[in-house]
């Protein structure tokens, strides 16, 4: 059945159909998950790789990540370890990303992972998804569905708002729960924890019974693609501010500001994980009331807040 665009589609095993017969011949389609809405593509396939890093306008440095159905499908591409068994364990199928080692045999696409000789995985929740990885025989290469540097798309008319017509199928499966991206732990040596998301380093580090390090710089440049500016929502963002200035839109936690014009609140009741999963949502808000600026007051540096404080941080770099 379709939509009200004539790219957008509800999902039913027609479209189930139509999705995999185009992502084998290296299209792509534009994907429901837990985080946020992926560009997805066959990540065996260099015509299909190709078409994610041109579509996004994404550097060739930057690498994707690969999202498998289960382990099962991914232990040829990847060498396992101990860690990534314990943690798979505990939260996949979830918002988490492992950075392993590439096994010699992987068939997964050079350009896909910038040619490194590690590989970025993950095992995505959302049901659309999974029915789709479990019907192919190959992972798919899935950055999230916004053109690079802006804010990732957390439901189907974002994506359409990122591409226009530009791709053929996406497919709506509601707003995407935790709206934000995926927690990315590289586990190549002592486990690191290279972008904070919902899965929290003290949760990582319960489940691994170790110390785990964090780049103290979330922004720092540590693989070629981790670049500073990023989940701009287009104008000037400036953060920890105290005082609204009266025409820009002022994001903040709680209910302080209830029913003013200009303010936006991520969580009413203080709560970190609804804040994380409303944020984009709100810029994108806010974008399209035609303002200019957006303050945010302080963020508090505890739980799911580390990993808004990131987003916004970067959101600043504009
Ligand atoms: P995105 O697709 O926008 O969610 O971003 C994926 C993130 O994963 C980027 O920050 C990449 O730099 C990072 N990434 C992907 N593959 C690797 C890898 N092999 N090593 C380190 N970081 C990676
Ligand atoms: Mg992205």
């Amino acid at each position: 059945m379709k939509n009200s665009h004539s790219n957008i589609f509800a999902f039913n095993k027609k479209i189930l159909k139509k999705t995999t017969k185009n992502l084998i011949i290296g299209n792509v389609a534009a994907l429901p998950t837990e985080t946020v809405y992926g560009l997805a593509g066959n990540a065996y396939l260099k015509k299909a790789v190709r078409n994610i890093f041109r579509l996004k306008g994404r550097p060739q440095s930057n690498p994707l990540i690969i999202h498998y159905y289960n382990f099962q499908k991914a232990r040829e591409d990847v060498v396992i370890n101990k860690f990534f068994k314990k943690l798979y364990k505990k939260f996949c199928p979830g918002p988490i990303t492992f950075i392993l080692k590439k096994s010699r045999k992987s068939k997964v696409h050079p350009i896909a992972c910038a040619n490194l000789n590690s590989i970025a995985v993950r095992f995505p929740k959302h049901k659309i998804i999974r029915s789709i990885l479990k019907k192919t025989n190959f992972p798919l290469a899935m950055p999230s569905a916004n053109k690079s540097t802006n804010v990732s798309p957390v439901n189907s008319i974002d994506v359409l708002e990122e591409f226009n017509n530009k791709i053929k199928i996406i497919i709506d499966g509601g707003k995407s729960k935790i709206g934000i991206e995926s927690t990315i732990v590289d586990l190549t040596s002592t486990p690191t924890i290279l972008r904070p998301g919902i899965i929290s380093k003290n949760m990582i580090e319960k489940t691994l019974k170790i110390k785990v390090k964090s780049k103290k710089k979330f922004n720092e440049i540590k693989s070629p693609g981790m670049m500073k500016k990023h989940y701009s929502p287009g104008m000037p963002v400036l953060i920890n501010q105290t005082k609204p200035d009266g025409k820009s839109a002022f994001v903040y936690i709680g209910n302080r500001y209830k029913g003013k014009k200009n303010f936006f609140s991520l969580s009413k009741n203080f709560n970190l994980e609804v804040a994380a999963s409303n944020l984009y949502r709100t810029f994108r808000i806010i974008k399209r009331k035609g303002y200019k600026k957006i303050q945010i007051s302080k963020i508090p540096l505890v739980g799911c807040g580390i990993a808004i404080n990131d987003r916004i941080k970067r959101a600043s770099k504009f």
